[in-house]
């Protein structure tokens, strides 16, 4: 059987949710280019979880198509508590009170779960409820109370998530709660953890210890959700295998006008390292009640995707909006009519140029030099740990890279990249010598030439790559 390569290298990442979890929706949201289904573990309780783990690896199976799994840890996002009655209108210039107490919430105070945040904070600060749409400025600390006095007021319902930009609590990222979440997906064969709230390397290093502990390899993503962590991004990309950019804590942690920069800076700063790159929240919203995003959204997907994205992402639209298969159709189409216009090599320009690339890097800017000058119609990188795989494909190559390794988890740990298509074989890479050509007309790919690359070994990390143009047309 003849098989097809997608017709976009941009990856997508769906959250499942009730409007996507049944089996014939998650089937055919797979056949239509999800890539990555993400749980999110705010939500939903454990034998949800499961059962939709188990129907993912079932409709995968059934469609013949690989999906990554990725648990999206909760990290310390804090909330409020429970109102008594709701909505609480919150007044502009009202007073109004945050509390450690457990008290039944009403229009005079609510309780939070975050102990240490009283401490925290200092008069002059600014909280943001519900996504920033409302904002207290902090008057004075009583105690276990945070005094306030509304400055945009609005409507205020139970759970709510509460922002304190640049704050520090001196606590680490990965809470008990993660502990427990990421014990329960990885011992349900989940393949990637993603932190929410990092703020230092140390937090990432904290993930990849435990779930070592545990005894599991996840490829783990950190959520770059803090202002702060700006100026650490390259220390928390290195300790990361892959980072999400996610706009919707770090669009109330910074101010909105300055999104648009932080997202280009930290897409440029993890392409840099090779670390695959998602961009999450917001990307088609008004898809999840409408049949057709904002021309808004959908410049925002092209534009995420001309700056270096590997993967967009939907949260609500796919998790609980009305058109989760056209939400994913939809990503496809931008990333298909988008793709042919990126910019090849741009990331990689500032970083070739440096003294210290390493000869993994030296190596993926040949590849780019022979790609544009031979012009072959794919390049094969057999790989271990798929290094050589995401460090070809910053350069955005015009044909796919194909990647492929004795290691299922690599094959995995690909589908957050972009442009790469893993393959995995039960055979020795020794005995791979004669695939190529099998796998192109297997591909349907017709061309001149194909490009065999293998990377620096870990014996030799220097002097045992090889490049091999192997000649199609037989001559
Ligand atoms: P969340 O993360 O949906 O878990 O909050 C994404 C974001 O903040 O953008
Ligand atoms: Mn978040």
């Amino acid at each position: 059987m003849m098989n097809t390569l997608p017709g976009n290298k941009t990856r997508i990442v769906c959250t499942i949710g009730p409007a996507s979890d049944s089996p014939e929706t998650l089937e055919r949201m797979i056949q239509a280019g999800m890539n990555v289904a993400r749980l999110n573990f705010s939500h939903g309780d454990f034998d949800i979880h499961a059962r939709v783990i188990e129907r993912i690896r079932a409709a995968s199976e059934k469609t013949g198509r690989r999906v990554a799994i990725l648990a999206d840890l909760p990290g310390p996002k804090m909330r409020i508590g429970d109102f008594g009655k709701e909505p609480v209108v919150l007044e502009k210039g009202a007073r109004f009170i945050l509390t450690t107490q457990d008290v039944v919430g009403d229009g005079q105070q609510v309780s939070i779960t975050m102990k240490e945040l009283p401490q925290a904070v200092k008069p002059g600060d600014m909280l943001y409820l519900n996504d920033g749409l409302i904002q207290l400025r902090v008057e004075g600390v009583e105690g276990d109370e945070i005094h306030c006095i509304v400055i945009t007021g609005g409507e205020l319902r139970s759970r709510k998530g509460l922002n304190v930009p640049g704050i520090d609590l001196g606590t680490s990222a990965f809470t008990e709660r993660d502990r427990e979440c990421m014990a329960f997906a990885l011992a349900h064969g989940v393949d990637a953890v993603s932190q929410s709230f990092v703020s230092s390397a140390e937090d990432v290093e904290a993930v990849r210890r435990a779930a070592r502990e545990m005894g599991h390899d996840p490829f783990v993503i950190a959520k770059i959700e803090r202002s702060k962590i700006i100026d650490v991004i390259d220390s928390i990309i290195e300790a990361a295998d892959g980072i999400m950019v996610a706009r919707g804590d770090l669009g109330v942690e910074l101010p909105i006008e300055k999104i648009a920069i932080a997202q280009k800076y930290i897409t440029r700063r993890a392409n840099i390292q090779g670390r695959p790159v998602i961009t999450a929240t917001q990307m088609l919203e008004s898809m999840t009640h409408n049949r057709r995003p904002t021309r808004a959204e959908a410049t925002d997907v092209a534009n995420a995707i001309l700056d270096g994205t590997d993967a967009v992402m939907l949260s609500e639209e796919s998790a609980m909006g009305d058109y989760p298969l056209e939400s994913v159709e939809m990503l496809v189409r931008i990333a298909t009519a988008t793709e042919p216009y990126i910019h090849r090599g741009q990331f990689m320009q500032p970083f070739v140029a440096a003294d210290d690339a390493s000869p993994v890097d030296i190596l993926a800017s040949s590849i780019d030099e022979i790609v544009q000058k031979m012009k072959p119609s794919a390049v094969f990188a057999p790989t271990d740990s798929g290094t050589t795989a995401r460090s070809v494909t910053r350069y955005r190559l015009p044909c796919w890279i194909f990647a492929p390794s004795t290691s299922e988890k690599t094959c995995r740990d690909l589908m957050f990249s972009w442009g790469v298509y893993p393959i995995c074989r039960k055979d020795k890479p020794e005995q791979w010598g004669g695939l190529v050509k099998g796998y192109l007309q297997d591909f349907g790919i017709r061309g001149d030439s194909a490009l065999v690359v293998e990377g620096p070994s870990k014996a030799h990390p220097v002097a045992n790559h090889r490049l091999e143009l192997i000649d199609l047309a037989g001559h």
